[in-house]
């Protein structure tokens, strides 16, 4: 890439998702020049439009991880950010509940959990005390989490991007950046227009393209770039109308061994609920269509604790795709958000594996990166 014709920037944001939004709102309120570069001809049209837009609570990450820190510094920016920015947003709250013997005998391990998260404001509560939260609801016992809510994660980055702009910073659309090489005191950009740009700093938070576009940055050691992994979620809504006010999960059961979260029941904003997402490890990113017959394993799932679920009630929704850095069968990783001090390139920031509870995080993870940066 000729360094001569490159237009000099301060800060370049790759990817105009939550996270991308997040960070280059924080740069720019901290003084820095920030341009946001966006492949696509919108923002937020990745994973950040394509998930259950819940406020996780920050409940089951390993105590001590970016997940569980930031989940939990997250929500309370989250919701206080709403507040003030006037983000529809709902604390409807969350009841975690044990159809079997063995996941009410577990449900004492999850307070604990996520008590050394931060998180204390969780009850246990009986059969009785659920049904009188939840009529239609069947369990043996739950837990309530009272401050897991339900935001509009489109308005929300409309916020965000007010907030950037409103600051100096701008978002460039249809701008896909193809490949970068460190050199000239930064990082030089090309995007796939033929447009060079040098940069002080680079953020890329490209999403499922993170890793790949990592790959491309001439300079920095392929060896701190992980594999990528694409785990697909599909979700199966409700017709009708829904008979629940919390979100619903069922408890992890020590028995069953399954790899998400159990088939759950979220709410959004306009009352429509759905049911999922499932996991299905694919090959490629963009392999979002929904398969009908993954409904049929839905009703036995969700029968265990809503027995009144109608035949014929679920219908194909959407999916949406995890960018893992760990694959199947394998522990979970925890987000990687990799600054100079790991890779030794100055003034570039990859983040990898921003899965769930990316959306909840957004805001703390932006504070992390503009101190990185
Ligand atoms: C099924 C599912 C359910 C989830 N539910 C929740 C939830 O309820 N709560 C929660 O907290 N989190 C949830 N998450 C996680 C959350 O959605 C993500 O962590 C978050 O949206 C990630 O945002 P992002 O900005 O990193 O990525 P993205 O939204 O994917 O944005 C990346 C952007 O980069 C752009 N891009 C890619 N390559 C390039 C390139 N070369 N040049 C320029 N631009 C590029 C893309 O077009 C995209 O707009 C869920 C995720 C999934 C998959």
């Amino acid at each position: 890439m000729a360094q001569a014709d490159a237009e000099m920037v301060d800060a370049l944001v790759i990817g105009a998702g939550v996270v991308g939004l997040a960070v280059a709102r924080a740069l720019a309120l901290s003084g820095r020049e920030v341009m946001v570069l966006e492949r696509e001809a919108a923002i937020g049209t990745g994973t950040s439009s394509r998930n259950s837009e819940v406020i996780h609570a920050g409940i089951y990450y390993p105590a001590g991880s970016l997940k569980a820190q930031l989940c939990v510094e997250g929500r309370r920016m989250l919701y206080a950010y709403c507040a003030e920015r006037g983000v529809a947003h709902h604390r409807c709250g969350k009841l975690i509940v044990a159809s079997t013997a063995s996941q009410l005998a577990a449900l004492p391990a999850i307070l604990e959990r996520a008590r050394v998260n931060g998180v204390t404001d969780l009850r246990l509560i009986d059969r009785e005390q659920a049904r009188e939260l939840e009529p239609q609801l069947e369990c043996l016992g739950a837990v309530h989490s009272p401050s897991t809510g339900i935001v509009d994660s489109h308005g929300l980055m409309l916020a965000l991007q007010g907030d950037l702009e409103h600051a100096g910073g701008l978002v460039v659309c249809h701008s896909g950046v193809e490949q970068m090489a460190v050199g000239g005191g930064g990082i030089e950009v090309a995007t796939t227009d033929g447009t060079r740009l040098q940069a002080r700093s680079v953020v890329n938070a490209a999403g499922l393209e993170a890793c790949d576009l990592a790959q491309r940055v001439r300079g920095l050691d392929a060896r701190h770039v992980p594999r990528a992994w694409f785990a697909k979620g599909s979700y199966f809504t409700l017709s009708g109308r829904c008979p629940f006010s919390h979100l619903i999960y069922p408890a992890p059961d020590p028995d069953r061994h399954l790899a998400g979260l159990g088939v759950h029941l979220t709410i959004d904003l306009g009352g429509q609920a759905k049911f999922g997402p499932d996991v299905q490890w694919v090959e490629a990113a963009d392999d979002l269509l929904v398969d009908p017959a993954r409904g049929d394993g839905f009703y036995a799932e969700v029968r265990r604790y809503w027995p009144g679920l109608p035949d014929g009630a679920l219908q194909p929704g959407y999916a949406g795709m995890r960018p893992k850095i760990s694959g199947p069968g394998e522990p979970a990783a925890d987000f990687l958000i990799q600054g100079p001090a790991m890779h030794g390139v100055p003034g570039l920031v990859n983040l990898f594996g921003i899965e769930s509870p990316g959306l909840t995080s957004c805001l703390a993870i932006a504070q992390r990166v503009a101190a990185l940066v």
